[in-house]
């Protein structure tokens, strides 16, 4: 079966120019991983939106590395201009709810099924936020990484969004050199980059690598 792949980073560009004619300026719930791939999405999308940044990661393993990418955020978010307030909240570390979602799928390689259940639960926790706070789109940072899948990403935002009663802004902020402009940011930026997804798994993956080497 053929299966026609969606432009979201085109959909997305719709909407803008939309809310650009209406002159509207929303309220988005981002849902970020870390400082550096949030820094081009919120370069770009600040110019757009009134953005609180929702920092959501029950999957980061260690407890100490969820802490530190935590930090980072905060301090990018003090150290940038925008044209429009960025403001900062941070969920809780329900480190029991992505053991949860992950069990029988721990050897399951990177961009897998696990995967796509760890986008789910942290878009669910992202839209349900967003509607209790009163945000009219939510969506989340991670379409940046050329290692997520941004179709399935884009599927699940929209399943999730009507499952909460919220629109869910689509994306693919890989398009349009944004992965790219991210790496310079967070060069001009000094931002800590890790060298590993999150989760426990990633990161005994990425250990194994190295020791190969
Ligand atoms: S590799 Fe990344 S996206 Fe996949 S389950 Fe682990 S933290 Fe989540």
């Amino acid at each position: 079966m053929n299966v026609q792949r969606i432009n979201y980073q085109k959909e997305l560009e719709k909407i803008l120019d939309r809310l650009e004619r209406e002159k509207r300026v929303p309220k988005l719930l981002l849902h970020s991983c870390c400082a550096p791939c949030s820094s081009y999405v919120l370069e770009y999308l600040s110019e757009h939106f009134e953005i609180t940044v929702y920092y959501y990661n029950p999957n980061i393993y260690p407890e100490s590395e969820y802490t530190k990418r935590l930090l980072e955020q905060q301090t990018l978010i003090s150290e940038m201009s925008f044209k429009y307030p960025v403001s900062f909240l941070a969920g809780r570390y329900d480190k029991e709810k992505f053991d949860e979602i992950a069990a029988g799928l721990e050897h399951i390689r990177e961009g897998g099924e696990r995967c796509f259940k760890c986008y789910e639960l942290r878009l669910a926790q992202t839209a349900e936020t967003a509607r209790k706070g009163g945000f009219d789109y939510f969506t989340t940072t991670l379409s940046i990484s050329p290692m997520k899948n941004a179709q399935k990403l884009n599927e699940i935002g929209k399943e999730v969004g009507e499952r909460y009663g919220i629109p869910y802004l689509c994306s693919d902020f890989k398009k349009r050199n944004g992965y790219k402009r991210s790496i310079e940011l967070s060069g001009e930026y000094g931002l800590y980059r890790q060298d590993y997804c999150g989760c426990q798994f990633s990161y005994e993956s990425r250990k194994n690598k190295e020791n190969i080497k």
